[in-house]
């Protein structure tokens, strides 16, 4: 497997939230299960530790990152000044394709939430920011925005207490039409108070229970890459992995 494809299934594993933070990702193992070496291997975890997806420890290894809510306020409020400005620029320089491009997402968005299908509404949700972040059209912006939200991502897969209500739908909703509208002032407000909302619907969940082992969650991303590989992946679900470092 080449390093593209390893990174891409870990980086999805990581933003999945479900494995413990403090985990450790050895090295050894992950080389005998994706059949490669130990410093491909470890490329890939140094550029996942440079992506904030996870902690590489000098002399101890790569660990998983416990995301924490006192940090997530920061990331949250970095969230809304880069993402306010990202939607200031937009309102004035998106084309009518970008915008019904937009358009079809936010569709996309509400009707995954009304047939009741959580998993692609939850990835749609959070690609309607990296979309955004990609019609800025800015390479420095696209990786700053893709990091903040991968981090959120994160917090979100964990402290996310109400089914269905990470990102509100009509909030989207309400971002897309002030930019329609080519309203600036709104598309900002809009922004702020959506990211502020996302923020306030994080709760601590008490949890116990030890999840499904590394190697299970593991063997289970890799057979979902793997699937996708042979269907055709979609360049829109990509999005989820970060981007190559330019
Ligand atoms: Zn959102």
């Amino acid at each position: 497997m080449n390093e593209a494809a390893i990174h891409t299934i870990l980086s999805r594993l990581l933003l999945g939230g479900s494995l413990p933070g403090g985990t450790k990702l050895g090295e050894h193992r992950l080389a005998e299960i994706f059949g490669v070496s130990r410093e491909r291997v470890r490329k890939v975890l140094h550029r996942l530790g440079h992506e904030r997806l996870l902690e590489i420890v000098k002399n101890r290894g790569a660990f998983t990152i416990e995301p924490d809510l006192r940090e997530g306020r920061v990331v949250y409020e970095a969230r809304r000044i880069l993402e306010s400005g990202m939607v200031a620029h937009l309102a004035d320089h998106l084309s009518e394709a970008q915008l019904a491009r937009l358009r079809e997402h936010v569709d996309a968005e509400g009707e995954a939430l009304r047939r009741g299908d959580q998993p692609t509404w939850l990835k749609l949700s959070a690609e309607f920011h990296f979309l955004l972040a990609e019609m800025v059209g800015n390479p420095i912006v696209q990786r700053q925005a893709h990091e903040l939200i991968g981090r959120t991502i994160m917090l979100v897969k964990r402290y996310e207490t109400t089914l269905g209500s990470a990102c509100g739908c009509e909030e989207h909703r309400l971002i897309f039409k002030a930019l329609a509208g080519r309203e600036r002032g709104r598309a900002v407000k809009a922004m702020s108070s959506h990211l502020s909302l996302v923020e306030t619907r994080l709760r601590p969940i008490v949890c116990d229970d030890a999840g499904p082992s590394l190697e299970a969650l593991l063997a289970e991303a890799i057979a979902a890459f793997r699937a996708e590989q042979g269907e055709g992946a979609s360049p829109r679900h990509e999005a989820l992995a970060a981007p190559a470092p330019r």
